[in-house]
């Protein structure tokens, strides 16, 4: 190409300009659309389709890096200047559609504006959205920061927090009833850089006061504050909680599980409201976290989600509300069934009278269809047991399921199970699983789209037997 025939790196940016603005709009039409219509298109309407050879589905771009028409164009995309891809550790398109998805299915209803990076799995979004925020800062007191957390959290962040702790000196405050409001109030000082935790938590379904955990994280006027408040979802997904508008400030999600309900991709999200009260970091990090990690972290430490993955995601995502809606009245169903059954000693699902935050859940567990009636709270697949006879009769029934699969996952379409306490929360020790309320004999089930009714009778053979 002859340099005098290049449009120049400034027309590069405004072209640059013209997308951000094209998409800004796209984000503004999408807005004004219903949870299932926007779980459905995201951001991929005709303009993109035809921009695809009009294909109706997202492509997987599955390239590791774009080309450019030249220099400047290269020069513009790699300095942040226009929006671009670029290399696919940093930026895809196909992911760059699941974020936008992801992003306003969290923020549904809220007002507010947020947005998504989504990463190589769930872990990778816990550590990239708290190690982000543990970052050391000159102004603030030559004391460690620390962490104040519900120790009800998955035995992967439980672990992660305790290494931050062991490896850093980073102070770590459990929670052991985050339903307790004093003892979280009590834990916070001037050194907390946020507030953790898990709602519905896996494996104990222990759920917090969200409203209230966040005028604590934002209102303390001793200088112990404001800080943001995280949320693991994970469990509830966006179709029947969305943490941001009951005031959270970060959302964590394993789209490995319900989101991901098909079962075949490993991932994870952070999406976050823009402005959020952080006091370490830059500027930009507080205005658009999520975006932060995106271009800096996510690119340094390289846990990228593959496009492909990202795909099969988009189009769990389309079917999320009624998948998450059917699978809650099967696990309802089975909890119900638990409960009178004489083997068993205890059930936690949140959408039982007996559970100790069923009246927070009630209150905010609320399925994203405004055609549900009054008549809308859904407590989603996820539920928890103890089988009289400790351990050994826990062992001796999960040993029997004939159509439950015996997995360290949950949230999928096949119902699985895990006794947790030699699987998923073995390496957090006993006085750990102590804390975070772990009973050896516990079987965490997770209750998929069978026919309830099936399910009933294969978890029957078993405890009989
Ligand atoms: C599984 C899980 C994670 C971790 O997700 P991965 O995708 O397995 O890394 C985090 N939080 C919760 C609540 C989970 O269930």
């Amino acid at each position: 190409m002859d340099t005098t025939d290049r449009p120049g790196l400034d027309a590069w940016i405004a072209r640059g300009q013209e997308v951000a603005k094209q998409e800004a709009a796209a984000r503004a039409v999408a807005r004004t659309r219903r949870f299932d219509t926007i779980a459905v298109h995201g951001l991929y309407n005709h303009v993109a389709a035809a921009a695809n050879q009009g294909s109706i589905i997202e492509p997987a771009y599955n390239a590791p890096a774009q080309h450019f028409p030249d220099s400047d164009a290269l020069e513009a995309a790699l300095g942040y200047l226009m929006p671009a891809w670029g290399y696919s550790r940093i930026a895809n398109p196909t992911t760059h559609y699941l974020e936008e998805t992801l992003a306003l299915l969290e923020a549904y209803g809220s007002g507010l504006t947020a947005s998504s990076v989504v990463c190589g799995s769930g872990m990778a979004a816990v550590h990239l959205a708290t190690n982000a925020l543990l970052s050391l800062n000159p102004d603030m007191p030559a004391a460690l920061p620390n962490i104040v957390a519900s120790a009800k959290c998955y035995g992967g962040t439980f672990v992660l927090f305790k290494r931050y702790a062991a490896e850093r000196g980073i102070g770590l405050r459990w929670i052991e009833d985050p339903l307790d409001m004093d003892a979280w109030e009590r834990a916070i000082d001037a050194d907390t850089r946020f507030l953790f935790a898990e709602v519905p938590s896996n494996p104990a379904l222990a759920v917090v006061d969200i409203p209230a955990l966040a005028a604590l994280a934002h209102g303390r006027g001793d200088g112990a504050g404001p800080m943001p408040l995280i949320i693991d979802s994970t469990v509830a997904t966006p179709a029947i909680l969305r943490p941001l508008s009951l005031g959270a400030d970060i959302v964590i999600h394993s789209l490995s599980k319900a989101i991901g309900g098909s079962g075949l991709a490993i991932a994870g999200a952070i999406t976050a409201r823009h402005d959020i009260p952080i006091r370490v970091g830059t500027d930009d990090m507080r205005a658009d976290f999520a975006t932060h990690i995106k271009l800096l972290p996510l690119r340094d430490f390289g846990p990228s989600l593959s496009p492909a993955a990202a795909l099969s995601l988009i189009s769990d995502l389309r079917t999320l509300r009624t998948r998450v809606d059917a699978w809650s009245r099967n696990a309802m169903k089975v909890a119900g069934w638990l409960s009178a059954h004489p083997a068993v000693a205890a059930v936690s699902y949140p959408g039982l009278a007996s559970h100790p935050g069923h009246a927070i859940a009630e209150r905010d567990f609320q399925l994203a269809d405004e055609d549900a009636g009054p008549d809308a709270a859904r407590y989603g697949n996820l539920l928890a047991f103890t089988v009289r006879g400790g351990l050994p009769a826990a062992r001796r029934a999960f040993d029997r399921f004939d159509i439950v699969f015996r997995a360290t996952d949950l949230g999928k379409a096949k119902s699985v199970a895990v006794i947790p306490s030699v699987s998923t929360h073995q390496q957090q020790g006993e006085e750990g699983r102590a804390i975070a309320h772990v009973d050896d004999g516990l079987i965490r089930l997770s209750v998929g789209g069978e026919h309830p009714d099936d399910i009933i009778a294969d978890l029957a053979q078993a405890l009989e037997g």
